[in-house]
């Protein structure tokens, strides 16, 4: 066996005893491989062991493996930061986008999406713990947010996602996941037919699912550690 058939047969085994020790439903937690940096062919892999969605970072990276893989009508989601100026090629070339925080971007890829592609889904992505980051919005003005893009046109909100602050002690990976399993709550009390929590990656896909995750986006535990960004050339003395 391959070792990505490995690996994603025990990433497979993970979700199924989480499932079972925080009592979800069998089979309520949906896997999407994130691909960023993954060749073609190690996608080809993973498909082969019955993977259809993926999700992808960087539009560069992203275009020509989609191009290239066009044939094998995989699920493609967007998950990496989203520049104003690339939200036709996410809104044309996507199914799915899990990080929109802005409503300007939310009009801008309803404008942009080909009517024929039915609805791109979306997530809003909430910056729960950690407050350095640029990216998300701030939970107090989620409410806000998240019913004006539930009236847009060709976008279907679907849910929210977050990538909390990284700890490796499992108690402190759930207080983030919940805080946002809460705000998902208060948000369908609302009235937002909202059915995903894109909660989890590879180092705690448990606590996610501990905390209600119904979607979970993994990398490294299928595919291996990503290789480090390049270090710049040694200045001479
Ligand atoms: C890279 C990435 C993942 C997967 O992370 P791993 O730790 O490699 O499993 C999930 N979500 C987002 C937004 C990512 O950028």
């Amino acid at each position: 066996m391959a070792l990505i058939e490995q690996q994603l047969a025990q990433v497979r085994a993970r979700i199924t005893q989480a499932e079972q020790r925080f009592s979800r439903p069998a089979g309520s937690v949906t896997l999407i491989a994130a691909t960023k940096t993954c060749s073609v062919d190690a996608i080809r892999t993973a498909a082969a062991s019955g993977l259809r969605s993926f999700g992808e970072n960087y539009l560069q990276e992203a275009l020509p493996k989609i191009r290239e893989l066009e044939s094998e009508h995989y699920e493609w989601h967007f998950i990496g930061p989203i520049q104003s100026n690339k939200t036709r090629d996410i809104a044309t070339h996507f199914d799915w986008v899990h990080s929109v925080d802005r409503l300007k971007i939310a009009q801008r890829l309803s404008d942009q999406r080909p009517p024929e592609l039915g609805d791109l889904n979306i997530c809003l992505q909430v910056n729960i713990s950690d407050e350095d980051s640029k990216s998300g919005v701030m939970p107090e003005d989620l409410p806000k947010l998240a019913q004006e893009i539930a009236e847009i046109p060709r976008l279907s909100l679907r849910g929210l996602m977050t990538v909390p602050a990284i700890t490796s002690d499992f108690e402190e990976q759930r207080q983030p996941f919940r805080a946002l399993y809460q705000l998902w709550i208060e948000l369908r009390q609302m009235g937002l037919a909202l059915d995903i929590l894109s909660i989890g990656m590879s180092d705690d896909l448990e606590a996610a699912i501990a905390e209600g995750a119904t979607l979970v986006r993994i990398g490294t535990a299928i595919f291996g550690s990503r290789p480090q960004k390049p270090l710049k050339p040694q200045q001479p003395f």
